[in-house]
């Protein structure tokens, strides 16, 4: 049995049971405030806080240009949030902030105490456009060092340690080029597994083929496919250009799951991490999968043998995902994905591998 690292030291792997692969607990996403500026018409400032009245213009994409939505901060109402997990039969959150957004790690420490929940922290890097000064000018073996004393000695000064390697690509351009190399470095020398941050959309959308570019940055390294995790994968089952799927909708509006399939192929774990997106991006003339969408993909993959590398998770990361404003919150998956799936036939035998059996392997080293 392997060993996994959470923010409370070493547990094995038999006790994840229930795992989300790919959330957020506390986080920092200021820089998207500015990056999404030019995809929404403008709007006044004033119907950006987050109230009643203004979640007509949050929940229609303009939560990202929010400074309010686009943080996670309050320790208390996350605590909350992370009890009605456990009480939906939760037990393992992976915590998927490295450096650049990751939230106070002391706090995300509490609050695993405070909910008995299991938390796996991250190394790592997010996209270039976050990163704090000091790391802008470092060179890949810097980058190796730097991750991997959040892995061997603890994070942002504290000994809590990290369970996994996260680099975000937005743009794939040099200096996130530099961190995936090094990440991929890393996981290969301590084991740990590399969760690649790709796909959806920025200022740029980053598609199919720049993902196989990455994961060939990271095999380079020596990082096998089954220790390679790609997140934001439903991203790429559905076209999101409104107009495209209206004025081609015999086309457009189909489900394509040769894309993620190219992916799989590889020998890589897929996260299928939206579930329970409580927004969408209509300001912006897009249009996000449904949570349907998601399922019959699911569904679909598992029917082709797929099951054993794919793993699930909510992406939480503005408040009014939060259930206490209304959202989905960090329960979609076991309140609706499982017992739908279940309905429609899935083998219980798939929903174990995507839920526990395949974190434990993962998170395992
Ligand atoms: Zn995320």
């Amino acid at each position: 049995m392997g060993k996994v690292m959470t923010v409370l030291g070493q547990i094995n792997s038999d006790e994840l049971k229930f795992t989300d692969m790919h959330d957020h607990i506390l986080i920092e996403l200021l820089p998207y405030t500015q990056v999404y500026k030019n995809s929404f018409p403008a709007i006044d400032k004033k119907y950006l806080t987050i109230s009643d009245e203004n979640m007509y213009y949050l929940r229609k994409g303009y939560f990202y240009l929010s400074p309010e939505c686009m943080r996670l901060d309050d320790a208390e109402l996350a605590t909350k949030e992370l009890n009605l997990f456990k009480e939906a039969g939760g037990k393992t959150i992976l915590e998927c902030s490295p450096t650049g957004i990751r939230g106070d790690i002391r706090q995300i420490k509490q609050i695993s105490i405070n909910t008995g929940l299991n938390i796996v922290a991250s190394a790592g890097m997010y996209a270039d456009r976050f990163w704090p000064q000091k790391c802008q000018e470092m060179r890949v073996n810097e980058l190796v060092k730097h991750m991997k004393s959040e892995i061997d000695v603890g994070i942002d000064g504290t000994d809590i340690k990290a369970g996994q390697v996260k680099i975000a690509c937005n743009s794939l351009n040099d200096n996130e080029k530099r961190a995936l190399q090094a990440g991929a470095i890393t996981a290969f020398e301590t084991g740990l597994p590399l969760q690649i941050h790709t796909g959806g959309w920025t200022d740029v959308f980053i598609d199919t083929n720049d993902t196989l570019k990455m994961l060939d940055i990271a095999f380079n390294e020596g990082v096998k496919p089954e220790r390679i995790i790609t997140c934001h994968m439903d991203s790429f089952i559905k076209e999101y250009d409104i107009v495209k799927i209206i004025k081609d909708h015999d086309n457009a509006a189909k489900l394509n799951l040769d894309p993620i399939k190219r992916i799989l192929d590889k020998g890589v774990t897929i996260v299928f991490d939206f579930f329970g997106e409580s927004c969408n991006y209509e300001a912006a003339d897009m249009l996000n999968p449904t949570d349907y969408d998601r399922i019959y993909a699911l569904l679909r993959l598992f029917d082709e043998g797929y099951s054993k590398q794919i793993v699930l998770g909510s992406d939480l990361y503005i408040k009014i995902y939060y259930r206490h404003y209304g959202g989905n919150g960090y329960t979609r998956v076991l309140d609706y994905v499982v017992p739908m799936i279940r309905k429609c036939g899935a083998k219980e035998s798939d929903i174990e591998n995507v839920t526990v059996k395949n974190p434990a392997f993962l998170l395992s080293c």
